[in-house]
């Protein structure tokens, strides 16, 4: 088997025991993504951006899996001084394997959060980097249309702009934009089976376990659909692109 890459994952939030597994089942490369839940001051976000892109990126080398991380304010910690997040966000994309912005993206829709995602837009724009949306759980086609219209008013390029947690309810407004739909394989967004079954029209995308300890997940989820897919006869064309080839071309790693 060649080897696999998972596009986002909380690693401060990981046992040691999952990106063993995740190692031992194929993943060679991940991307963690920035979240500080509650986060009340810039600091804790620096100290987080310090602690993905220095310990742990070595951590997991040490397991085989080049860690490389993505910056950014998260929808689940906006500090009361959040613009000083976004003006250090061009310093620490100068780092070692730092790919670009995420997690980033809106819960509510409120003010607050499009502010944060607006100005987190012109960033990636600025600096030419992937960024990494999320999608919420709840008033999924609404957060997607303002997601979308926040992009389109930021005039940030379709082609690093990332869609996360997608689902067949969301994709045709992802791929109308050319967006890259990234896909969560988990109980609460989309599960193996479900990826076997809509395959044609999730063949473009990117696959992410999204593993963090809010609700179940699992850090083998990339792993599972890589030999669910195979055991189903899918092409290696697809399932390459699914689990390696988009994720190496659209963050360049
Ligand atoms: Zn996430």
């Amino acid at each position: 088997m060649s080897y696999l890459v998972d596009t986002h994952l909380h690693v401060t939030m990981m046992p040691y025991e999952g990106l063993q597994a995740m190692s031992e089942g194929g993943i060679q490369k991940a991307i963690t993504c920035a979240i500080v839940i509650g986060a009340q001051h810039s600091e804790s976000y620096f100290d987080h951006f310090r602690l993905i892109t220095g310990f742990y990126k070595k951590n997991a080398e040490g397991l085989g899996i080049k860690l490389y991380s993505a910056i950014g304010v998260h929808p689940a910690g906006i500090p009361h001084d959040w613009t000083r997040v976004i003006d250090a966000l061009p310093e620490y994309l100068k780092l070692e394997n730092v790919v670009g912005l995420g997690e980033v993206g809106m819960n509510q829709g409120s003010q607050l959060e499009k502010d944060v995602l607006k100005a987190q837009f012109e960033v990636a724009r600025d600096q030419n980097v992937p960024v990494i949306v999320h999608i919420p759980f709840q008033n999924r086609l609404q957060i997607t249309e303002l997601t979308l219209n926040i992009a389109a008013q930021v005039s940030i390029p379709a082609n690093l702009l990332i869609i996360d947690h997608i689902n067949l309810d969301i994709l045709n407004q992802v791929n109308q934009f050319g967006a890259v739909p990234a896909i969560t394989i988990r109980s609460r967004n989309v599960t193996v089976e479900a990826l076997y079954e809509n395959i044609e029209q999730f063949q473009h995308g990117m696959l992410n376990c999204d593993f963090s300890n809010l609700f179940p997940n699992d850090p083998t989820a990339v792993i599972k659909a890589y030999q669910y897919l195979k055991s189903k006869g899918v092409s290696d064309t697809i399932i390459d692109n699914l689990t390696r080839n988009k994720a190496e071309k659209v963050f360049n790693i």
